[in-house]
């Protein structure tokens, strides 16, 4: 049927765009354009290759408060479901351009189509208000009344035919020398790359297994400037005597004369400004003057604006470059609300990185910590893979779990810092006690009781001066516990237990006959087992993630017990109770407890 008839959508389309001409042509002179129309061929090449095409291209007569347009309408084949664009014809743009939300290609930018929604009921009043919209701005700009527009406009207008080179630099506020590095491939569809550091990019390069090229650094002068200019301001080279020059800022001059006048092939400015809070980055290349003299002056003392009306730079245009941020700073901005633990440069130790480690510290990496400690002696099997983040080609090289999470998250996301130790970790703490007190927080997902009892111990004794969080899942994943102990106030990880090793708060019923359901063997293999799911997991970790989070924001005064109850009715319904004192819950509740000394607790008691 489809291809020879018209299908339901393709006359529901024709009609809106039928009826919407008819109702422009009653009210404005309106013309149909073929596409070689020496206003359209541009438009209808750009607009040809894009899904869906536009094919109608109407050229129509409008008066604004205080002159005449001809805009060109240019509508696509799934109107009014995608806005029409609008132009302006070759001879109305050369009179009006620069203006704001005008760009090279003519096209008015009336508003972000992804934000509004054409009324489909009325397209024809729909069009007409866009319409509206486009003269207005038109007039706007025409009467200087939006240049302020501009500056929001700047990367797009800077960026286009600009040469792109990655950027791992975040924005300060001094000027600075930076170095643009060559790398060995293109990633990220650029081959050059700005750093502060090369110990650093060289940590960042890793996971892309690209390498710098030493022989192409170059250092690149950095501007943090104050005020803004238009970018269309900033064309030719010698256009930056005037821009700085007028913005009385002899600092600038001065940063970029002393920078021109030393002895290099060509010369990389990077500038930023803020827009709203953020500073945006751009730069620009000029080529060298080696070999040129200028007479009356001493080498590497030539004044910038005789530099730069040297002959040989005059009236070049400017070769603009575009800077692809891929810094942490500008990365967590776009893509998350948790930008205050970027600046913390908060450190976590995580022991244990098996199922709940690694899918907390990824969640823990998404929400912007990037400085972690893994301990873990095991190694990733395959059979480990179904709940743990890595996957069979981590196990394929027989890592170990520590060394297999940090490749995967670096490959997620290289600004990360990992160490780990590979060994087990009461040996190590016997030989380093102190150690932990280097990390903002530790986290003990290792579930084994032995570790948690002592790291609870060194805790207690001052080893470890920061809270410790002891986080669990209960059998089946009928809920999880992230237990929050403070060096210092309130109770303990001890004072949890009663004398035969129950967890007071245990979710599950603990009487005997109850827990021996839980233990299931493997053929074959010692290890006891406790079944639950990924999906348990990735549950219980994303409350657990938020409880840390809020741990580390809030500087928690005393011990704290955040209990998650997971579906408390599939456990019952598979046979297994859990303990009265959750009798009254409901399932997916988060119930949280102070936790105090109990006179009882050895530990508590050595410590007052
Ligand atoms: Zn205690």
């Amino acid at each position: 049927m489809q291809g020879q008839h018209e299908t339901l959508l393709d006359s529901f389309y024709k009609k809106a765009i039928q009826k919407t001409r008819q109702y422009l042509e009653s009210k404005y002179p309106l013309v149909i354009c073929n596409q070689d129309d020496e206003d359209i061929a541009e438009i209808a090449q750009i607009l040809s290759q894009t899904d869906p095409p536009y094919k109608e291209f109407w050229k129509i007569e409008i008066s604004g408060s205080f002159r005449r347009f001809t805009l060109i309408l240019s509508i696509p084949d799934t109107f009014p479901d995608l806005f029409p664009k609008i132009y302006l014809t070759k001879k109305e743009y050369q009179e009006v351009y620069p203006i704001p939300h005008l760009d090279k290609n003519r096209f008015v930018c009336t508003r972000d189509p992804e934000v509004s929604v054409l009324n489909d009921k009325k397209p024809e009043e729909a069009v007409e208000e866009l319409i509206q919209i486009a003269v207005g701005i038109l007039e706007t700009g025409l009467k200087k009344e939006n240049q302020s527009d501009f500056i929001e406009e700047f990367l797009a207008y800077w960026n286009d035919k600009a040469t792109p080179i990655l950027s791992l630099f975040i924005p300060t506020d001094d000027v600075i020398y930076l170095q643009v590095f060559k790398l060995s491939k293109k990633i990220f569809g650029s081959e050059y790359i700005l750093c502060d550091s090369k110990e650093k990019l060289q940590e960042w390069l890793k996971p892309f297994r690209v390498d710098i090229l030493e022989e192409e650094n170059a250092k690149v002068l950095y501007l943090p400037l104050v005020e803004l200019f238009f970018p269309h301001q900033l064309e030719k080279e010698e256009d930056i005597i005037d821009i700085f020059k007028n913005s009385n800022n002899k600092k600038y001059i001065k940063a970029i004369e002393n920078y021109l006048n030393q002895d290099r092939d060509y010369y990389i400015v990077i500038a930023s400004f803020s827009i709203r809070g953020e500073r945006i980055l751009f730069g620009w290349r000029h080529q060298g003057w080696r070999g040129i003299e200028f007479r009356g002056f001493r080498k590497n003392h030539v004044p910038l604006n005789v530099r730069l009306k040297h002959q040989r730079t005059k009236s070049n245009l400017l070769q603009k470059i575009s800077i692809i941020r891929l810094d942490k700073e500008r990365i967590f901005k776009r893509g998350s609300t948790m930008t205050k633990f970027l600046d913390k440069n908060i450190s976590i130790a995580i022991i244990g990185c098996g199922s709940l480690g690694s899918y907390l510290a990824m969640s823990l990496s998404r929400c912007g910590i990037s400085k972690y400690l893994f301990i873990d002696k095991e190694r990733l099997e395959p059979e480990n893979t179904p709940r743990h983040l890595c996957g069979f080609v981590e196990a394929s090289q027989r890592m170990k779990k520590v060394d297999a999470l940090k490749k995967k998250l670096m490959g997620h996301f290289p600004h990360i810092e990992c160490n780990t130790y590979g060994g087990d970790v009461l040996s190590w703490l016997q030989k380093e006690t102190n150690s932990l007190k280097e990390y903002d927080l530790t986290v003990v997902a290792i579930g084994n009781m032995g570790v948690e009892r002592r790291i609870n111990y060194l805790l207690r004794h001052g080893a470890i001066n920061k809270p410790v969080i002891f986080l669990w899942i209960e059998p089946f994943g009928v809920g999880g516990h992230v237990l929050c102990i403070h060096p210092e106030n309130g109770g303990c990880y001890n004072c949890c237990f009663d004398n035969e090793g129950n967890f007071l708060y245990s979710i599950t019923s603990t009487r005997s006959e109850d827990r021996d359901k839980f233990k299931r063997r493997e053929s074959g293999c010692q290890s006891t087992f406790t079944p639950y799911s990924s999906l348990h997991i990735e549950q219980f970790i994303s409350i657990a993630c938020k409880k840390i989070l809020d741990i580390l924001e809030k500087d928690i005064d005393t011990s704290v017990l955040y209990t998650w109850l997971g579906d408390i009715e599939e456990f019952e319904r598979l046979g297994f109770n859990i303990n009265p004192i959750y009798d009254a819950q409901l399932s997916y509740r988060i119930i949280e407890r102070k936790i105090i000394q109990q006179k009882w607790c050895g530990i508590c008691k050595k410590n007052e």
